[in-house]
């Protein structure tokens, strides 16, 4: 309603109708980049009267080519590179001392949450940007030195399920590349109004592939859409950097599911790793009352702020949870379907890193792909 969209202290329910400016810029002749997040896939066909859970990437990336954008690109492969710097920062931290439990921060809504509720925690947040913004980084610095296209040419546009992303993209630190790293943000229901709006029959499209090079995800950014998904992605990784053999089993189910907080505990070769899911601010505001009076011994929280995770934002179709069981299905039945599970064997996330960035955690990582926040609790004193 009108006065919780007013009184949101998350910006999570903060609605404008962005689509003007992208069509702006197309008729500018800018060089309009879509990238597209993981849950999108999941929940654009049942946006354009669809049964909840149908995915077809294929006719989602032929329509928008049909819409306007020069390319379309997949952001399940920068969520692939936030869990390589992620991973490697929960190393780090295990190794070193750091601040525990590491809490992830590819939600935007969970992070004002964070930086308005709890501001003595915010240095449990991992520095990680989401997925989102260390795309769009690298969309205005790495992309253009290979497409020759000027960055001050390009208009970059995050297709999201979440309207909180809106004001993500817009803070004072999200201008990592000299430019506003992402132009605009706009939801599964933005685009399926472009779609209609342009006379497609999205029933009927041919599919397309994603573009190269950012058009290769694995099945570890594919489950980014679900809670418990980041957790589940980065134990796949963090377990084979620790320890050196190969995951066989790839499938974490104890992190997976609708449950208000699970928890579970990997075994990594004699290192026991826990780790605690949050979905839901009241969940998570749980949670993190338990990490401030000392009584949570977690390594690493994951915190979505919409139940059921991304799949589940507010800038999804309206949802039940009949619709979110079908919705978590396709987010699995995608996982399962590809030839790679793991966000390190992404051949395109060793190639940006030999290429462009150098390692995880490096200069270039830090400059590019993490962030700081800020404490917000003056909203709750005026
Ligand atoms: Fe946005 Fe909700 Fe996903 Fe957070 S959980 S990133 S608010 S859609």
């Amino acid at each position: 309603c009108g006065q919780c969209i007013q009184a949101c202290p998350v910006g999570a329910l903060t609605i404008h109708d962005d689509t003007e400016h992208v069509y702006e810029a197309m008729e500018a002749g800018k060089h309009v980049i879509a990238q597209v997040a993981p849950a999108v896939r999941i929940t654009i066909a049942e946006a354009l009267g669809e049964n909840p859970g149908t995915v077809n990437k294929g006719r989602l990336v032929t329509a928008m080519k049909r819409v306007g954008f020069d390319k379309v690109f997949d952001t399940d492969f920068s969520a692939d590179l936030t869990i390589m710097e992620e991973g490697h920062e929960l190393l780090n931290r295990l190794q070193n001392g750091g601040t525990l439990p590491m809490v992830t921060s590819c939600c935007p809504a969970w992070i004002k949450f964070c930086e308005t509720s709890f501001p003595e925690e915010l240095p449990h947040l991992s520095t990680c940007k989401s997925p989102q913004q260390m795309f769009g980084a690298l969309l205005k610095t790495w992309y253009p030195e290979r497409s020759g296209v000027y960055p001050k040419d390009i208009y970059s546009v995050s297709i999201m399920p979440c309207t909180a992303k809106k004001f993500e993209c817009v803070r004072p630190e999200m201008n990592s590349s000299g430019y506003q790293d992402v132009d605009k943000v706009i939801t599964v229901q933005e685009l399926a109004n472009m779609i209609c709006a342009a006379g497609i029959n999205f029933a009927d499209l041919p599919e397309t592939e994603f573009d190269s090079p950012f058009g290769l995800g694995t099945g570890a950014g594919e489950i980014f859409g679900a809670t418990g998904g980041v957790m589940e992605a980065a134990l796949r990784t963090v377990y084979e950097v620790v320890t050196g053999e190969e995951l066989e089993d790839v499938d974490f189910n104890a992190v997976r599911g609708f449950e208000g907080i699970k928890e579970a505990s990997v075994d990594l070769k004699g290192i026991e790793v826990k780790v605690a899911i949050a979905h839901g601010l009241g969940n998570a505001r749980k949670l993190m009352n338990a990490v401030k009076a000392g009584e949570a011994d977690y390594h690493f929280i994951e915190v979505m702020a919409c139940p059921g995770g991304c799949i589940g934002g507010g800038g999804n179709p309206i949802k039940n949870w009949k619709k979110m069981e079908k919705r978590l299905e396709g987010v699995y039945a995608e996982d399962k379907k590809l030839p790679i599970r793991k966000s390190h064997e992404n051949p395109y996330i060793q190639k940006i890193y030999n290429d462009f960035l150098g390692e995880p955690l490096g200069e270039q990582s830090h400059k590019l792909l993490h962030t700081t926040y800020i404490d917000r609790s003056d909203i709750f004193k005026s």
